[in-house]
Order: structure tokens, then C-alpha cells, then sequence
């Protein structure tokens, strides 16, 4: 896309989104909210409003869940051969391909970050997934068990895989269409009717995505939208009619919906918070360290679940990397995301800008040391615009280097022993992910081994494939997102007995 494309289209969606309020996608129809309700969806690179959105609540949950059973009881959709869905869930891959501009731009518009970002890591990435769990309908099966004879008779013992039902996807605002794809792709794949409920925030793109799914041919109902705000969120984790629920977002909303799904014990798997530590041994390549290290926290405006947000450096190498990542933070352009050399898009709303900024004063309160950034960038006036920022002297026990910020704040911690690195690291409620940079390969698989984390990258860093598994030890999750462990999230496993004797 050029400048002047991408600017001509956000100009062209503007208009179009400012011409009717965007209304949910129930049982394969456009709708107003049962309460006629709708909210303001802004753009964070301006602070003005983008779009109204329908706001749905229980009454719109109750609608869309009754439709989903439906459609998922349906012949049409329970008939379907396995062959048939792959093709299905192709069509749709084609269909975002086919509207990447379209869909990159107003993802822009609505959640900030740049758009050749939005390009990349939320539409490429969205068609790589659909492509990926396109694969798993023809290949996804039970086993036969060596269980016969028994007494004396001869057994046959098999298990069937099915889809679990109703599923329920609660998305956040940070990456709105891949995390959308990331639970939609294998729920459809493993046969399931969704509810998708994306953040208030960032609507926009998954009421597309619901509309390509109709034009992909799935059939009414199995693919719904409810926009709105925590309280649909909160009626379709409570509703009865719901087999599963998968969510994305902070690990306080993750426990409260653990509690709210024990009244029909629905499944559930959650995707929350981190405070990912990145660690650089003093063998390592500490150019491309650093780099990684800026990228790790930067990347999103630092609103990525898995932020190297600790880095830990060893003593012999601290001070070269982190002026080395002090320097890449003053350099990266923070603008506009429409503008092609924007790096860092605005944070996505006022209320994160607080947030972040919160979290600046704490770190300074608490005593650690500010080498760059910190506050608003000269000359943005409006929009929600943070600096890259990063915090040195800190200590393991300051809440800078132990609350997740969602935001670009890196804080920096020396290391010399390596006991000590590995305690230190491990120190954290949560667990999502670690980066180790070494060109020793025993430490790294030693470190490796050692980090409590469901992922760890060793010289690399934020590498995601919809083929490997993702989530989190301790309270960054349940359960793996990708690969055949996501199509197990969104299907039951029946043990069949037949007596051949
Ligand atoms: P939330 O956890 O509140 O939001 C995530 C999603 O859950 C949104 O769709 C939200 O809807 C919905 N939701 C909110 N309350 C409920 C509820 N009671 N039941 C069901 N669904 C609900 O995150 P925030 O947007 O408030 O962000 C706060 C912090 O969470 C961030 O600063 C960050 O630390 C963390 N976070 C982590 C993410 C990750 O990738 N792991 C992603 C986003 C945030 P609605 O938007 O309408 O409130």
C-alpha cells in the first residue's frame, strides 16, 4: 500500500463507518442491540470517534447463543464433510486476503498501531492461521486401543473426537483480528457455532471478519458477533447454552470467569497476563541482543502479552545494552499509524495512556532510574501517544519489574549469578513466556529448561506460528492456543466399546 492509498482508504472508511452505526452479526444478519443502545469506538491516533457500535448485552447474548445452537444442531452444518469446512475455512482465508487493505487500514484506524503492522502481523497473520487450521477437519480423528480380549471376549475399543458445542471467544483490543482468527480458526475447524465478542475498544474488524465468514459460505449462525462491553462478555460466559469459553485478555477477568463458568462447568481456556523476562548471558551476540531487547518491549506500543518487559543483563554487559536499547528508544518514531514511518502507533485509549503513565510515576517514585522516555512525545498533542520508555536500577521487589504495564516500559536488572538470574527470572505470578540470548548451547537449553514459561526463545524473540503451541504456566493461562492443542480445546473425546464376540 502507498501512503497516499492508505490515507485515501482510512478517508474512505471514515466516511463510511460515520454513515451508520455498525451493528451486530447475529444468525447471519446485521443488527441493531435489543436495548437500540450503541457506544463509541475512537481512534486512538486522534482521540475522535471512529464509529457507533451496537451495544449488545445479555438480551443480544441470549439471541446469538439460541441462534448459534441452531445452526450448530443443524444438518447442514453437523452433515458437513470434514472436507467441506477445510474448504469453507480456505474460502475465508482467500476472502481476507482478498480484503487486506481494506482490513489493515481499519484496523489502524481503530486500535492505533501502524499499518504496515496491522498488514503484517494482523491479516497475514489472520490467513496463515486460517490456512493452518484449514488443514486440521480431514486430519483430525480418535485412535483404536488395544484393549480386547476381555474375559474372554473380543473388544473393539475406539475414540471419536467432536466438537464441544457453542463456543463462546472473548478477545481484547491489542491484536483484535489475529486474536479473533486465533480462536475462530480452530473452533470452526473442529466443527464448533461461535459468539465472538471482541474488546470495546477495537469492534471493527470482527464484525468484517463475521461478514467474510457469511460470504465464505459458512452457514447462518455459526459465526456470530456480539460488540458491546464486559457485560456481554460476562452474559455469554454465564449463559447455560454455552459449551466453552476462550479468552484472551487480563488475568483478573480470566479468574472471574473462572468462577462464572463453574454454573454448567463449562470448559475453558485463558490466555492472560505476563511480565516476561529476556535475558542476555555476556557471550552472547549483544548487538542483535539489544535489537531484540528493543523489539521485545516496543513492538505494539509494548501492548503485547508477551513483552520481554525484565530485562535481565549480566553485570559484565548492562551497561552496553541497555544504552544500547536507551538509543533505540529515543530513535523509533513514534506517530500516526497511517504514516508509513510511524514505528509506534498511539497506546490504544486514554485509559491505557493512564495506565502507563501510572506505572512511569511508580518507577520513579519507587526509586529506579528513568534513561529515556516517560511521557507524551513533543509535538503529538492529541491521540495517545507514549514515549518508548526504559527504567534502570530497579530492584526484583519494585512493582515496575513485577505488575504487568501493557505498555512501552522496559526495566532493566544486572545479573552475575546465574542461580540467582534463574530465581530471580522465575519470580513472577506469571509465567507466558522468557527470551535467552547465548551462543553457548548447554546454557541456553539449560535456561531453557530452568524458566517456569510456556515459551521460551532462544536468540529470537515474539516468533509465533499457528503450528506450535502457545499460553502460559501459572497465571498467564490454561490450556495452548495453536496446533493440534487447540483443536482439543474446541472438541470432547468419546471412548466407544463394541463386544464383537
Ligand atoms: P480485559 O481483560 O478487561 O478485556 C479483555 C476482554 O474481556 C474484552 O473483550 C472485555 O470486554 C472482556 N471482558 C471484560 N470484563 C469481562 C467479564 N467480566 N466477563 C467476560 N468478559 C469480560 O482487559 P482490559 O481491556 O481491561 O485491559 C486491562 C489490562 O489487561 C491491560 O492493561 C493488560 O495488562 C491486560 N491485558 C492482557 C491482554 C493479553 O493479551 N493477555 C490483552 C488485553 C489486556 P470490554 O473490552 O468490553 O471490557
Amino acid at each position: 500500500m502507498t501512503t497516499s492509498s492508505v490515507i485515501e482508504r482510512a478517508a474512505g472508511l471514515k466516511r463510511t463507518l460515520a454513515a451508520s452505526p455498525q451493528e451486530l452479526l447475529i444468525d447471519g444478519k446485521r443488527v441493531a442491540a435489543v436495548s437500540g443502545e450503541t457506544f463509541e469506538t475512537l481512534n486512538p491516533a486522534t482521540g475522535e470517534v471512529l464509529a457507533r457500535v451496537a451495544k449488545g448485552a445479555a438480551a443480544d447474548v441470549d439471541l446469538a447463543v439460541a441462534a448459534a445452537r441452531r445452526a450448530f444442531e443443524q444438518h447442514a452444518w453437523r452433515q458437513m464433510s470434514a472436507n467441506d469446512r477445510t474448504n469453507l475455512l480456505l474460502r475465508l482465508a482467500d476472502l481476507i486476503e482478498r480484503n487486506a487493505d481494506e482490513l489493515a487500514t481499519l484496523e489502524c484506524l481503530d486500535n492505533g498501531k501502524p499499518a504496515r503492522l496491522t498488514r503484517l502481523v494482523e491479516v497475514e497473520g489472520s490467513i496463515k492461521t486460517f490456512r493452518y487450521f484449514a488443514g486440521w477437519p480431514t486430519k483430525f480423528g480418535g485412535e483404536t486401543l488395544p484393549v480386547s480380549p476381555r474375559g474372554g471376549a473380543q473388544i473393539l475399543n475406539y475414540t471419536t473426537r467432536e466438537p464441544i458445542g457453542v463456543a463462546g471467544l472473548i478477545v481484547p483490543w491489542n491484536y483484535p483480528l489475529s486474536m479473533a482468527a486465533w480462536k475462530v480458526a480452530p473452533a470452526l475447524a473442529a466443527g464448533c457455532a461461535v459468539i465472538l465478542k471482541p474488546a470495546e475498544q477495537t469492534p471493527l474488524t470482527a464484525l468484517r471478519l463475521g461478514e467474510l465468514a457469511l460470504e465464505a459460505g459458512f452457514p447462518p449462525g455459526i459465526f456470530n458477533v456480539v460488540t458491546g462491553f464486559g457485560e456481554a462478555g460476562a452474559a455469554l460466559v454465564a449463559h447455560a447454552g454455552v459449551d466453552k469459553i476462550a479468552f484472551t485478555g487480563s488475568t483478573e477477568v480470566g479468574k472471574a470467569i473462572v468462577r462464572a463458568c463453574a454454573g454448567n462447568l463449562k470448559k475453558v481456556s485463558l490466555e492472560l497476563g505476563g511480565k516476561s523476562p529476556h535475558i542476555v548471558f555476556p557471550d552472547a551476540d549483544l548487538d542483535a541482543a539489544a535489537a531484540a531487547v528493543a523489539n521485545g518491549i516496543f513492538f505494539n506500543q509494548g501492548q503485547t502479552c508477551t513483552a520481554g518487559s525484565r530485562l535481565y543483563a549480566h553485570a559484565s554487559c548492562f551497561d552496553r545494552i541497555v544504552n544500547a536499547v536507551t538509543d533505540f528508544a529515543r530513535k523509533l518514531k513514534v506517530g500516526d499509524g497511517l504514516q508509513p514511518d510511524s514505528d509506534l502507533g498511539p497506546l490504544v485509549s486514554q485509559e491505557q495512556w493512564d495506565r502507563v503513565n501510572s506505572y512511569v510515576r511508580i518507577g520513579r517514585d519507587e526509586g529506579a532510574k528513568l534513561l529515556a522516555g516517560g511521557q507524551r512525545p513533543a509535538g503529538l498533542d492529541r491521540g495517545y501517544f507514549f514515549e518508548p520508555t526504559v527504567f534502570a536500577g530497579a530492584t526484583g521487589r519494585m512493582r515496575i519489574t513485577r505488575e504487568e504495564i501493557f505498555g512501552p516500559v522496559l526495566t532493566a536488572l544486572e545479573w552475575a549469578d546465574i542461580e540467582d538470574l534463574i530465581s530471580q527470572a522465575n519470580d513472577s505470578e506469571y509465567g507466558l513466556s522468557a527470551g535467552v540470548w547465548t551462543n553457548d548451547i548447554k546454557q541456553a537449553h539449560r535456561a531453557a529448561a530452568a524458566l517456569k514459561a510456556g515459551t521460551v526463545w532462544i536468540n529470537c524473540y515474539n516468533l509465533v506460528d499457528p503450528a506450535t503451541p502457545f499460553g502460559g504456566f501459572k497465571q498467564s493461562g490454561w490450556g495452548r492456543e495453536h496446533g493440534r492443542q487447540a483443536m482439543e480445546l474446541y472438541s470432547e473425546t468419546k471412548s466407544v466399546w463394541v463386544n464383537l464376540s
